[in-house]
Protein backbone atom coordinates (compact mmCIF):
# COMPACT_ATOMS: atom_id res chain seq x y z
CA UNK A 1 0.00 0.00 0.00
CA UNK A 2 1.41 3.38 -0.71
CA UNK A 3 2.31 6.00 2.29
CA UNK A 4 0.36 9.24 2.94
CA UNK A 5 3.67 10.41 4.60
CA UNK A 6 4.67 12.91 1.43
CA UNK A 7 8.33 12.54 1.94
CA UNK A 8 8.15 8.39 1.56
CA UNK A 9 5.71 8.66 -0.96
CA UNK A 10 8.52 9.79 -3.28
CA UNK A 11 11.46 8.13 -1.90
CA UNK A 12 9.24 4.85 -2.25
CA UNK A 13 8.38 5.54 -5.94
CA UNK A 14 11.60 6.46 -6.69
CA UNK A 15 13.46 3.33 -4.88
CA UNK A 16 10.84 0.91 -6.95
CA UNK A 17 12.06 2.70 -10.45
CA UNK A 18 15.93 2.08 -8.95
CA UNK A 19 14.97 -1.32 -8.57
CA UNK A 20 12.69 -1.94 -11.53
CA UNK A 21 14.57 -0.40 -13.94
CA UNK A 22 18.25 -1.05 -14.03
CA UNK A 23 18.95 1.35 -17.16
CA UNK A 24 18.11 5.55 -17.01
CA UNK A 25 14.06 5.17 -17.86
CA UNK A 26 12.40 6.61 -21.09
CA UNK A 27 9.14 8.43 -19.67
CA UNK A 28 7.04 10.97 -21.20
CA UNK A 29 4.24 13.39 -21.04
CA UNK A 30 1.67 13.14 -23.67
CA UNK A 31 -1.69 15.78 -23.50
CA UNK A 32 -4.29 15.45 -25.62
CA UNK A 33 -4.91 19.02 -26.94
CA UNK A 34 -8.68 18.76 -26.28
CA UNK A 35 -8.58 21.95 -24.00
CA UNK A 36 -6.05 23.75 -22.35
CA UNK A 37 -3.51 22.37 -19.69
CA UNK A 38 -4.92 22.61 -16.51
CA UNK A 39 -3.40 21.68 -12.73
CA UNK A 40 -4.82 17.84 -12.97
CA UNK A 41 -2.05 18.05 -15.75
CA UNK A 42 0.47 19.67 -13.73
CA UNK A 43 0.46 16.84 -11.12
CA UNK A 44 1.33 14.57 -13.65
CA UNK A 45 4.41 17.01 -15.01
CA UNK A 46 5.95 16.89 -11.82
CA UNK A 47 5.84 13.10 -11.21
CA UNK A 48 6.81 12.82 -14.94
CA UNK A 49 9.51 14.95 -14.60
CA UNK A 50 10.45 14.61 -10.77
CA UNK A 51 11.22 11.27 -11.22
CA UNK A 52 13.09 10.95 -14.58
CA UNK A 53 14.98 14.28 -13.23
CA UNK A 54 16.07 12.34 -10.45
CA UNK A 55 17.15 9.21 -11.80
CA UNK A 56 18.67 10.64 -14.67
CA UNK A 57 15.70 9.33 -17.50
CA UNK A 58 14.57 11.33 -20.43
CA UNK A 59 10.93 13.06 -20.68
CA UNK A 60 9.23 12.64 -24.17
CA UNK A 61 6.87 15.30 -25.22
CA UNK A 62 3.61 13.63 -27.60
CA UNK A 63 0.72 15.16 -27.97
CA UNK A 64 -2.23 12.70 -28.30
CA UNK A 65 -4.26 14.14 -31.14
CA UNK A 66 -5.51 11.01 -31.97
CA UNK A 67 -9.05 12.37 -32.12
CA UNK A 68 -8.82 14.39 -34.99
CA UNK A 69 -12.47 15.63 -34.21
CA UNK A 70 -11.53 17.00 -30.45
CA UNK A 71 -8.22 18.24 -31.06
CA UNK A 72 -7.27 22.07 -32.10
CA UNK A 73 -3.81 23.57 -33.03
CA UNK A 74 -4.11 26.32 -30.32
CA UNK A 75 -4.21 23.48 -27.91
CA UNK A 76 -1.22 22.32 -29.01
CA UNK A 77 0.89 25.65 -29.09
CA UNK A 78 -0.86 25.93 -25.91
CA UNK A 79 1.17 22.90 -24.45
CA UNK A 80 4.42 24.13 -26.00
CA UNK A 81 3.66 27.76 -24.24
CA UNK A 82 2.51 26.57 -20.57
CA UNK A 83 5.45 24.20 -20.35
CA UNK A 84 8.03 26.74 -21.66
CA UNK A 85 6.80 29.33 -19.10
CA UNK A 86 6.80 26.21 -16.29
CA UNK A 87 10.23 25.74 -17.03
CA UNK A 88 9.61 22.17 -18.04
CA UNK A 89 11.92 21.13 -20.66
CA UNK A 90 11.08 17.93 -22.84
CA UNK A 91 13.99 16.38 -23.36
CA UNK A 92 13.03 15.20 -26.92
CA UNK A 93 9.46 16.40 -28.81
CA UNK A 94 8.37 13.27 -30.86
CA UNK A 95 5.93 12.57 -33.55
CA UNK A 96 2.12 13.86 -32.71
CA UNK A 97 -0.30 10.26 -33.24
CA UNK A 98 -1.99 12.60 -36.17
CA UNK A 99 1.22 11.94 -37.72
CA UNK A 100 1.01 8.18 -37.22
CA UNK A 101 -0.97 6.70 -39.51
CA UNK A 102 1.31 4.50 -41.27
CA UNK A 103 3.11 2.97 -37.54
CA UNK A 104 -0.49 2.44 -36.35
CA UNK A 105 -1.48 0.86 -40.05
CA UNK A 106 1.35 -1.21 -40.17
CA UNK A 107 0.49 -2.50 -36.05
CA UNK A 108 -2.40 -3.79 -37.59
CA UNK A 109 -1.58 -5.64 -40.36
CA UNK A 110 0.61 -7.52 -38.16
CA UNK A 111 -2.72 -8.46 -35.68
CA UNK A 112 -5.10 -9.01 -38.96
CA UNK A 113 -1.90 -11.23 -40.14
CA UNK A 114 -1.99 -13.03 -36.94
CA UNK A 115 -5.87 -13.54 -36.55
CA UNK A 116 -6.36 -11.06 -34.01
CA UNK A 117 -8.30 -8.29 -35.76
CA UNK A 118 -11.90 -8.57 -36.68
CA UNK A 119 -14.32 -5.56 -38.19
CA UNK A 120 -17.40 -4.66 -36.14
CA UNK A 121 -19.95 -3.12 -36.87
CA UNK A 122 -21.43 -2.19 -33.22
CA UNK A 123 -22.10 1.14 -32.30
CA UNK A 124 -21.12 2.58 -29.24
CA UNK A 125 -24.81 3.01 -28.29
CA UNK A 126 -25.23 -0.86 -28.86
CA UNK A 127 -23.13 -1.77 -26.46
CA UNK A 128 -23.92 0.90 -24.03
CA UNK A 129 -27.37 -0.43 -23.74
CA UNK A 130 -25.88 -3.83 -22.40
CA UNK A 131 -25.07 -1.71 -19.54
CA UNK A 132 -28.54 -1.95 -18.27
CA UNK A 133 -28.98 -0.05 -14.82
CA UNK A 134 -25.30 0.38 -14.94
CA UNK A 135 -24.71 2.68 -17.72
CA UNK A 136 -21.48 4.33 -15.59
CA UNK A 137 -19.46 1.08 -15.64
CA UNK A 138 -17.71 -0.41 -18.45
CA UNK A 139 -19.43 -2.66 -20.56
CA UNK A 140 -17.20 -5.22 -21.55
CA UNK A 141 -17.83 -5.89 -25.62
CA UNK A 142 -19.84 -9.30 -26.07
CA UNK A 143 -18.16 -10.63 -28.56
CA UNK A 144 -21.02 -10.08 -31.32
CA UNK A 145 -19.00 -9.65 -34.35
CA UNK A 146 -16.21 -11.72 -33.20
CA UNK A 147 -16.82 -14.82 -36.02
CA UNK A 148 -18.63 -12.37 -38.35
CA UNK A 149 -15.70 -12.59 -40.71
CA UNK A 150 -16.48 -9.05 -41.21
CA UNK A 151 -13.72 -6.65 -43.11
CA UNK A 152 -11.20 -4.42 -41.77
CA UNK A 153 -12.62 -1.49 -43.82
CA UNK A 154 -14.70 1.29 -43.90
CA UNK A 155 -17.66 1.98 -42.05
CA UNK A 156 -16.37 -0.79 -39.60
CA UNK A 157 -14.74 -0.43 -36.27
CA UNK A 158 -11.57 -2.81 -36.06
CA UNK A 159 -11.15 -4.76 -32.67
CA UNK A 160 -8.64 -6.98 -31.33
CA UNK A 161 -9.36 -10.43 -29.66
CA UNK A 162 -8.60 -10.14 -25.88
CA UNK A 163 -8.70 -13.95 -24.57
CA UNK A 164 -9.35 -14.71 -20.61
CA UNK A 165 -6.59 -14.02 -18.74
CA UNK A 166 -4.97 -12.55 -15.91
CA UNK A 167 -1.94 -9.92 -16.65
CA UNK A 168 -0.39 -9.26 -13.35
CA UNK A 169 2.04 -6.29 -12.57
CA UNK A 170 3.83 -4.27 -10.45
CA UNK A 171 2.66 -0.84 -10.23
CA UNK A 172 5.68 1.20 -8.66
CA UNK A 173 3.35 2.70 -6.30
CA UNK A 174 0.52 0.70 -6.06
CA UNK A 175 2.34 -2.40 -5.31
CA UNK A 176 1.51 -6.04 -7.30
CA UNK A 177 -2.12 -5.63 -9.29
CA UNK A 178 -3.87 -8.07 -11.20
CA UNK A 179 -6.33 -7.38 -13.82
CA UNK A 180 -8.72 -9.89 -16.83
CA UNK A 181 -8.94 -7.17 -19.67
CA UNK A 182 -11.33 -9.71 -21.42
CA UNK A 183 -13.55 -9.50 -17.89
CA UNK A 184 -13.10 -5.76 -18.04
CA UNK A 185 -13.19 -4.82 -21.73
CA UNK A 186 -13.48 -7.37 -23.99
CA UNK A 187 -12.16 -7.83 -27.26
CA UNK A 188 -10.55 -3.77 -27.74
CA UNK A 189 -11.46 -1.75 -30.29
CA UNK A 190 -8.64 -0.12 -32.53
CA UNK A 191 -10.16 2.19 -34.81
CA UNK A 192 -13.64 2.90 -34.58
CA UNK A 193 -16.68 3.31 -37.15
CA UNK A 194 -15.36 6.65 -38.31
CA UNK A 195 -12.11 6.00 -38.70
CA UNK A 196 -10.19 7.35 -35.37
CA UNK A 197 -7.77 5.07 -33.99
CA UNK A 198 -8.41 4.74 -30.57
CA UNK A 199 -6.49 5.94 -27.45
CA UNK A 200 -5.95 2.64 -26.21
CA UNK A 201 -4.70 0.91 -29.11
CA UNK A 202 -2.57 4.69 -30.26
CA UNK A 203 -0.47 4.93 -27.15
CA UNK A 204 0.76 1.20 -27.10
CA UNK A 205 1.79 1.55 -30.61
CA UNK A 206 3.57 4.48 -29.36
CA UNK A 207 4.96 3.47 -26.04
CA UNK A 208 6.71 0.37 -28.15
CA UNK A 209 7.89 2.56 -31.20
CA UNK A 210 9.03 5.70 -28.79
CA UNK A 211 11.24 3.33 -26.93
CA UNK A 212 9.06 4.60 -23.23
CA UNK A 213 9.50 2.16 -20.46
CA UNK A 214 7.91 3.76 -17.70
CA UNK A 215 4.77 5.35 -17.95
CA UNK A 216 3.69 7.55 -15.25
CA UNK A 217 -0.02 8.44 -15.11
CA UNK A 218 -2.83 9.18 -13.29
CA UNK A 219 -4.83 6.56 -11.03
CA UNK A 220 -7.80 7.12 -13.24
CA UNK A 221 -6.03 5.27 -15.82
CA UNK A 222 -4.83 2.06 -13.61
CA UNK A 223 -7.47 -0.18 -15.28
CA UNK A 224 -6.55 0.49 -18.41
CA UNK A 225 -2.73 -0.81 -17.52
CA UNK A 226 -3.62 -4.73 -17.83
CA UNK A 227 -5.55 -4.58 -21.02
CA UNK A 228 -2.55 -2.26 -22.79
CA UNK A 229 0.23 -4.71 -21.28
CA UNK A 230 -1.75 -7.75 -23.31
CA UNK A 231 -1.51 -5.37 -26.54
CA UNK A 232 1.81 -4.76 -26.00
CA UNK A 233 2.70 -8.22 -26.43
CA UNK A 234 0.53 -8.71 -29.21
CA UNK A 235 2.42 -5.63 -31.09
CA UNK A 236 5.86 -7.88 -30.55
CA UNK A 237 6.77 -5.98 -27.18
CA UNK A 238 7.55 -9.21 -25.00
CA UNK A 239 8.90 -6.44 -22.13
CA UNK A 240 6.27 -4.14 -21.59
CA UNK A 241 6.67 -0.60 -19.69
CA UNK A 242 6.64 -0.09 -16.16
CA UNK A 243 3.41 1.99 -14.85
CA UNK A 244 3.28 3.85 -11.92
CA UNK A 245 0.33 5.49 -10.99
CA UNK A 246 0.04 8.80 -9.28
CA UNK A 247 -2.98 10.21 -6.82
CA UNK A 248 -5.09 12.68 -8.39
CA UNK A 249 -6.10 15.97 -7.35
CA UNK A 250 -9.91 16.68 -6.70
CA UNK A 251 -12.00 19.27 -6.13
CA UNK A 252 -13.35 19.72 -2.24
CA UNK A 253 -17.16 17.88 -3.64
CA UNK A 254 -15.00 14.98 -4.67
CA UNK A 255 -15.34 15.66 -8.48
CA UNK A 256 -12.57 14.57 -10.76
CA UNK A 257 -10.39 18.01 -12.29
CA UNK A 258 -11.12 18.11 -16.22
CA UNK A 259 -10.84 20.79 -18.78
CA UNK A 260 -14.37 21.66 -18.02
CA UNK A 261 -13.22 23.15 -14.60
CA UNK A 262 -11.93 26.45 -16.03
CA UNK A 263 -10.85 27.74 -12.10
CA UNK A 264 -8.22 25.18 -12.56
CA UNK A 265 -6.12 25.97 -16.29
CA UNK A 266 -3.09 27.09 -16.10
CA UNK A 267 -3.71 30.13 -18.61
CA UNK A 268 -6.30 31.47 -16.23
CA UNK A 269 -3.74 31.12 -12.88
CA UNK A 270 -0.76 32.61 -14.58
CA UNK A 271 -3.32 35.78 -15.66
CA UNK A 272 -4.22 35.67 -12.15
CA UNK A 273 -0.40 36.33 -11.06
CA UNK A 274 0.58 33.36 -9.73
CA UNK A 275 3.94 32.32 -10.41
CA UNK A 276 5.30 29.37 -12.14
CA UNK A 277 7.32 28.09 -8.99
CA UNK A 278 3.85 28.12 -6.75
CA UNK A 279 1.89 26.47 -9.14
CA UNK A 280 4.64 23.28 -9.22
CA UNK A 281 4.70 23.49 -5.05
CA UNK A 282 0.95 23.91 -5.29
CA UNK A 283 0.52 20.09 -7.66
CA UNK A 284 3.23 18.56 -5.94
CA UNK A 285 1.06 19.14 -2.56
CA UNK A 286 -2.15 18.75 -3.92
CA UNK A 287 -1.08 15.23 -5.17
CA UNK A 288 0.69 14.17 -1.84
CA UNK A 289 4.59 14.80 -2.33
CA UNK A 290 4.17 17.99 -0.17
CA UNK A 291 3.23 18.42 3.37
CA UNK A 292 2.19 21.69 2.22
CA UNK A 293 2.66 24.05 -0.62
CA UNK A 294 5.69 25.72 -1.41
CA UNK A 295 7.62 27.14 -4.36
CA UNK A 296 9.24 24.87 -6.13
CA UNK A 297 10.95 25.78 -9.39
CA UNK A 298 10.91 23.10 -12.33
CA UNK A 299 14.75 22.46 -11.75
CA UNK A 300 14.46 21.36 -7.96
CA UNK A 301 11.12 19.10 -8.85
CA UNK A 302 13.99 15.73 -8.42
CA UNK A 303 14.10 16.57 -4.35
CA UNK A 304 10.44 16.04 -4.17
CA UNK A 305 11.84 12.04 -4.60
CA UNK A 306 15.41 11.66 -4.00
CA UNK A 307 14.51 13.71 -0.36
ZN1 LIG B 1 -19.39 -5.77 -33.01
Amino acid sequence: MPTSDPRAQGQDALHRVRALLPTAPVTRFAPAPTGWLHLGHLVNAVWVWGIARAVGGRVLLRIEDHDGTRCRPEYVAGVHEDLDWLGLEPDDVVAPQSAREDAYRAGLDRLRSLGLAFGCRCSRREIAALAGDAPDLETPYPGTCRALGLPLGAGLGVRIRVEPGAERFDDLRLGREEQDPAVQCGDLLARDRGGHWTYQYCVVVDDRDQGVDLVIRGVDLLSSTGRQLRLARMLDRPVPPRFLHHPLIRHPGGTKLSKANRDTGLRDLRAAGHAPAALLGQAAALSGLLDRPRPLPAGELASLFTG
